[in-house]
């Protein structure tokens, strides 16, 4: 990782006592499940804080199904996790993108320089939360503590005023706790973020993304297929349970006419920016629990450390999915994380975690305005303001590598990241193979 100066750095206090862990992560989602288990893996004492109840593992439903691009790939392959994320669902090796009809631009993973793994995975978040929590269990000095709730962040006595602790909720009672870090991993609607005092700008996008689910045709092949259309933007692609995904993203008001009307029209919509699969859509596209709409926030903090109080993931950058980068972000953050907490805490200062935050933090800021201008743009040619040409929304395409690869002054920190022998880690995690209902 290069070094920008940390200029706001802080004192990091040891733990207050032997009962206090040395990191309290708030939320056992993707990026504080893999940020306490790469922590554990160096031998850090960390408590996960989670608000649900323990997940029954390969419970009911497979919940969405981001796509993990080759660099969030490569550290959970160097965690040895991979085969237990890539059973059940297939790996894309090659995207096209199509513009008023005709092919614009086509990539092969394979052909990316540097690339450590040569495909994407639409994994199941269920399957990647028990994958990942399966090997968190497996670490002694990692605990999760489930339908458990942060009510404050309290003055830790005799220490700096923005050095705090945590007064936490769960069935043992309450409890304050005071550890070296406290890490918000607590998605874009954060707690911890509020409880910090750190204020964040936040837009919503009401409606426009809408999702279809079908069973997978043979002649699909590995593949994700993206359209611009008259109509926005259309994504095709395999995933988990021989299925095939399509987002479509749009104006509010297309996005509503079309998902309150007749599912037949529906169809038709995703048909035309599909040719390839346009009967099998037509054909098999028959209730309504196939279609799914989802509300996307872009969340921008001021700031991402803040005494001894870190944000990571969604809570330090919520962003829409287009581009599809919202998870592979936030695990890349918890990597990097991951090795500036140890190193802080080892230091007894917070200047690494400035430091990644000064390198990483323009660079999501550079991407949330990318989708906000692309959408932008998409929602006003799709609401029928701006060019009558189709294809012009393909020249909105972020560019593919930083997408499949993450940005360029982090890709050896991600490497980095995870401890040599981590890849021992299988032996303890099997969560099954079977598809879920
Ligand atoms: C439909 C859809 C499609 C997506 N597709 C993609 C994609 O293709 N590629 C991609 O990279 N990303 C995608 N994303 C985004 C991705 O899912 C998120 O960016 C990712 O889940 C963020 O992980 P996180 O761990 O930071 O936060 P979250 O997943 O939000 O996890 C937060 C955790 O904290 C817990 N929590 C919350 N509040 C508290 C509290 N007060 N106390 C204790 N615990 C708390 C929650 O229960 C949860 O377990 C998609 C999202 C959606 C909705």
């Amino acid at each position: 990782m290069s070094e920008p100066s940390g200029t706001e750095h802080g004192p990091l206090p040891r733990p207050a006592g032997p009962a206090d862990p040395e990191v309290a992560i708030v939320g056992a989602g993707p990026a504080g499940l893999l940020l306490g288990l790469l922590l554990g893996l160096r031998g850090r004492r960390v408590l996960l804080i989670e608000r649900e109840d323990e997940p029954v593992p390969g419970g009911p439903g497979n919940g969405i199904c981001p796509i993990l691009q080759p660099a969030t790939l490569g550290i959970l392959d160097r965690l040895g996790l991979l085969p237990e994320l890539t059973a059940n669902t297939t790996a894309v090796t090659h995207g096209e993108v199509a513009g008023g009809g005709v092919t614009v631009a086509s990539y092969a993973y394979a052909d990316l320089p540097g690339a450590p793994v040569a495909h994407a995975l639409p994994t199941s978040i269920v399957r990647l939360r028990d994958v990942l929590a399966a090997a968190v269990r497996a670490l002694p000095g990692t605990e999760v503590v489930y339908g458990a709730t942060v009510r404050a962040l309290v003055r830790r006595e005799g220490a700096a005023p923005d050095v705090r602790g945590l007064e936490l909720e769960d069935a043992r009672g309450v409890r304050t706790l005071y550890p070296s870090l406290i890490v918000g991993c607590d998605g874009k609607r954060s707690a911890v973020r509020e409880m910090a005092g750190i204020s964040a700008t936040a837009r919503a996008f009401q409606r426009g993304y809408t999702e279809l689910r079908l069973p997978l045709p043979g002649s699909w092949g590995p593949v994700m297929r993206a359209a611009f259309t008259a109509d926005g933007y259309v994504l095709g692609t395999p995933i988990a349970d021989e299925t095939l995904l399509f987002a479509w993203i749009t104006d509010p008001d297309t996005a509503g006419e079309a998902v309150d009307g007749p599912l037949e029209a529906l169809a038709e919509r995703y048909a035309q920016a599909a040719p390839q699969a346009a009967d099998w859509i037509r054909e098999h596209t028959t209730d309504r629990s196939q279609v799914r709409e989802f509300l996307h926030h872009i969340v921008r903090p001021e700031r991402w450390t803040d005494g001894n109080v870190v944000l990571v993931g969604d809570s330090a950058h919520g962003v829409h999915v287009y581009g599809g980068q919202g998870l592979n972000l936030s695990l890349q953050d918890a990597a990097c994380v991951a090795t500036a907490a140890d190193q802080a805490m080892t230091a007894g200062d917070t200047a690494a975690l400035h430091r990644f935050e000064a390198l990483r933090r323009p660079f999501t800021e550079a991407f949330q305005d990318m989708q906000e201008a692309h959408l932008d743009a998409l929602a006003a040619r799709a609401g029928g303001a701006a060019s009558p040409d189709a294809g012009e929304g393909a020249g909105h395409l972020p560019d593919f590598a930083p997408l499949a690869l993450g940005q360029s002054e982090l890709r050896a920190a991600f490497a980095a990241a995870v401890p040599e022998g981590a890849r021992s880690l299988p032996a303890a995690v099997s969560v099954g193979t079977g598809a879920r209902p």
